[in-house]
């Protein structure tokens, strides 16, 4: 890999996170043709070359004013923890040393790698690990495709699905998120389609409405994680501002591609929101919304106050919504035993706790391997 320090005078910029718009603009200050973007784009991401030298279709003039001003860096791989599941969490350490976490989940049909979108969060989820970090920083487009070209980089199988459930609110990192977003969709680029990529929201309804005007037909899941508003408040501050029933107004008129349904999530706590008037109030809140449920139940960690239902409880939850004709699932919890899970995430070293929550062993406990 090439590598550029920037100098005083022209600042370089990193190329990952640089997109197809910033670059056409350039190359139109440059004088140089829009099509050479493409034949640049291709070079880094079809070919994977690293070096402008070797772009032998550009002009020479083209590629020392392209080596001057962009350099390419991958956020580093500082550790890989193993799951006995066969995931990997893979802990980054970024340019200023900040870190943040992604975790490669292989399964027989897919291999989802779910990625961070900021260093911490400031939404202050109260049953979230990453919420004790407050938010440290936005992480940009380059750092957060960064994290997927990095892991595909080594890994021998490549990733086939994304999640944004890693540590952060993608919707509070709008702008950089939406690049990246464009980077792996663009067939020009990381060309992966927008079924295969899902965006977790706690549900910030103004940032969703201008998510959905950018016309990226990305898979939404939305973090519900409660049937009232009185226990949403106390689980998720952020219902304040926007409740439940605006949450659910905006989710009705969100315009969906045929075949596609929004995913709700719902972590199960026991004994906060996991009774049967729960499963019954969710089912009229979810009445008209085009979804699918995914139950999480609770992943613990040390310092929480949380705990998951039983077996039992989850199954009767996931039951009740069942005979009320919607498909609910039960996520498979990967990566337990590693902090490696939903909202386990705080790039703390892995410290083991027992493996908690359903297993696979039930056909009537269907599994939903965390995204379509
Ligand atoms: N901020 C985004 C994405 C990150 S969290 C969001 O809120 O959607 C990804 C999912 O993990 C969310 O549905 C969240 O509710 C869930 N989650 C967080 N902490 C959890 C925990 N300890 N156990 C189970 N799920 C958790």
């Amino acid at each position: 890999m090439m590598m550029k320090t920037p100098d005083m005078s022209t600042p370089a910029q990193n190329f990952f996170g640089t997109t197809e718009l910033q670059l056409k603009k350039l190359f139109s200050e440059w004088k140089e043709q829009p099509y050479r973007v493409h034949q640049v784009f291709t070079w880094v991401y079809h070919y994977h070359c690293r070096d402008f030298n070797e772009m032998t279709n550009l002009s020479k003039s083209l590629r020392s004013r392209l080596a001057e001003n962009f350099y390419f860096a991958l956020p580093k791989i500082q550790s890989r923890t193993h799951s006995k599941d066969g995931s990997i969490k893979y802990l980054f350490e970024l340019d200023d040393g900040a870190v943040v976490e992604s975790v490669w989940m292989p399964s027989d049909s897919r291999n989802t790698l779910c990625l961070s979108t900021q260093v911490g969060c400031r939404l202050n989820c109260t049953f979230c690990l990453t919420a004790s970090l407050g938010l440290k920083r936005n992480l940009t487009a380059g750092e957060i495709i960064g994290q997927h070209l990095a892991i595909n980089q080594e890994q021998e199988y490549q990733i086939t699905n994304i999640v944004f459930m890693g540590m952060g609110e993608p919707l509070d990192n709008y702008g950089p998120v939406v690049d990246a977003l464009r980077l792996m969709t663009s067939p020009e680029a990381m060309k992966i389609s927008t079924r295969k990529i899902t965006v977790s929201t706690s549900g910030l309804v103004d940032k969703m409405k201008a998510f959905q005007e950018e016309n990226l037909a990305i898979n939404l899941a939305i973090s519900l994680n409660a049937s009232d508003n009185a226990t949403r408040d106390r689980l998720m501050p952020i219902n304040k501002k926007y409740p439940i029933e605006v949450l659910m107004d905006c989710l009705k008129k969100y315009p969906l591609k045929p075949q596609r349904r929004h995913t709700i999530e719902y972590v199960l706590l026991a004994d906060i929101n996991d009774s049967d008037e729960d499963a019954r109030r969710l089912a009229k809140w979810l009445k008209d919304v085009p979804c699918k449920i995914n139950l999480i139940p609770f992943n613990s960690f040390d310092s929480s106050e949380f705990r998951p239902p039983s077996e039992e409880r989850v199954l009767n939850f996931q039951n009740y919504l069942i005979e009320k004709n919607f498909s609910a699932f039960i996520r498979q919890n990967r990566a337990t035993d590693i902090l490696g899970a939903c909202g386990q995430l705080a790039a703390q070293s892995a410290s083991v706790i027992p493996l908690r929550g359903m297993k696979a062993n039930d056909e009537h406990n269907a599994l939903d391997p965390v995204s379509n």
